[in-house]
């Protein structure tokens, strides 16, 4: 297993839609096992391939242990996920490890269920709400070139676009 580079915000990578995964092979598992490491070493709730720069629809997430008294569970791993259906909304704050120290409100289903493939290639289907509704829903959006600061209000865009200016300019 290895740490990879997460790529940040502006990184075209992050943009492109990424293709359908085909091949289950042994290069798949491991590419697998180095986005968990990857997201528990950030840490972070969620990875997805096209954030360490490989543009396949396949994410990791792990949202246990962080609500308390509830146990760690294995990572879930959603390969060429597809929203079934959608329910409800909810406003909550989300943050990226593209886009690191910023943070903001987005709203977003409150529950959905996915059709999904897991690292076998075997079909499953997941309802979620709460954080892994959440977490569910900003993967997905990463597989289809779609940032979390596209889905703020145009005020808050403006001021994601001047402080990203700012940091910008303080690292030229
Ligand atoms: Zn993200």
């Amino acid at each position: 297993m290895a740490i990879r580079e997460i790529r940040k915000y502006p990184d075209p990578v992050l943009r492109a839609k990424t293709e359908q995964v085909r091949t289950f092979d042994a290069s798949l598992q491991r590419l697998i096992e180095d986005m968990v490491e990857t997201m528990h070493a950030a840490p972070g709730v969620g990875l997805a391939a096209n954030q360490v720069g490989v543009s396949l629809q396949l994410a990791v997430i792990d949202v246990s242990g962080r609500e308390e008294k509830e146990p760690r569970r294995a990572p879930v791993v959603l390969i060429n996920p597809e929203v079934l259906a959608l329910e409800g909304s909810v406003v909550a704050e989300e943050g990226c490890l593209s886009i690191p120290e910023y943070f903001a409100d987005v709203k977003r289903a409150a529950r959905l269920k996915v059709r999904a493939l897991d690292r076998s290639g075997k079909p499953f289907e997941v309802e979620a709400d709460g954080l892994l509704a959440k977490a569910l829903q900003h993967e997905i959006d990463h597989l289809n070139g779609i940032l979390f600061v596209d889905r703020l209000s145009p005020l808050k865009k403006s001021i994601f676009r001047r402080r990203l200016k700012k940091a910008l300019v303080e690292t030229a």
